[in-house]
């Protein structure tokens, strides 16, 4: 049996990840598996334990860390996000291909893990869009949204570490 495919798509806040990545698991011809990711941050509304993220303590995900558990893992706007190493194997020994929606440390760390994953940048439009974007979603404060998109510029400078970008323009069309 041959392995799964590790598909690997960052991109900055507000870009569509989450949206692509639902709408890529909602069509029953895509065999592909999204990888859940463990993290300290607070649960926002609508989110689900074990669905969008296992929640978890930071005491607690810096021992996963010691024992060996993560692919990798990296501290975003103030909290740890990370991939749990054991899923991801699992699903690629079965053939399974694999997504994980992480952001660009985490992405850079896998790469060197595996050069056959297939890296992939998720742009939006424009910087304009991005901005209405990440304040049309009402979820954050005006703070947190500028700090947002300030580390968004930044993002898109590592638009070359990435085989593919995608520009998400249409969902539809994006996925
Ligand atoms: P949010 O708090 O908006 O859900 O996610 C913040 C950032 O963390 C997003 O860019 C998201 O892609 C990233 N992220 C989510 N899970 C992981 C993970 O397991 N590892 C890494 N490195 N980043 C993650």
């Amino acid at each position: 049996m041959s392995r799964g495919v590790l598909f690997v798509m960052s991109g900055p806040s507000g870009t569509g990840k989450g949206t692509i990545c639902n709408e890529l698991l909602a069509n029953e011809n895509n065999d592909v598996f999204l990888s859940v990711s463990s993290t300290t941050r607070e649960k926002r509304k609508g989110e689900t334990d074990g669905v969008t993220y296992n929640y978890t303590t930071v005491e607690n995900f810096k021992k996963m860390i010691d024992n060996g558990e993560m692919l990798e893992y990296a501290m975003y706007s103030g909290n740890y996000y990370g991939t749990p190493k054991a899923y991801v194997q699992e699903q690629l020994a079965q053939g399974n291909d694999v997504i994980l929606e992480i952001e660009i440390q985490g992405a850079m760390q896998v790469k060197k893990k595996f050069d056959t994953g297939v890296f992939i940048f998720l742009v939006p439009p424009s910087m304009e869009e991005l901005y209405s974007r990440l304040t049309g979603r009402g979820r954050e404060s005006m703070e947190l949204i500028r700090e947002r998109f300030l580390k968004a510029a930044e993002e898109m400078k590592c638009v070359n570490d990435y085989g593919y970008v995608v520009v998400n323009d249409t969902v539809q069309e994006a996925v």
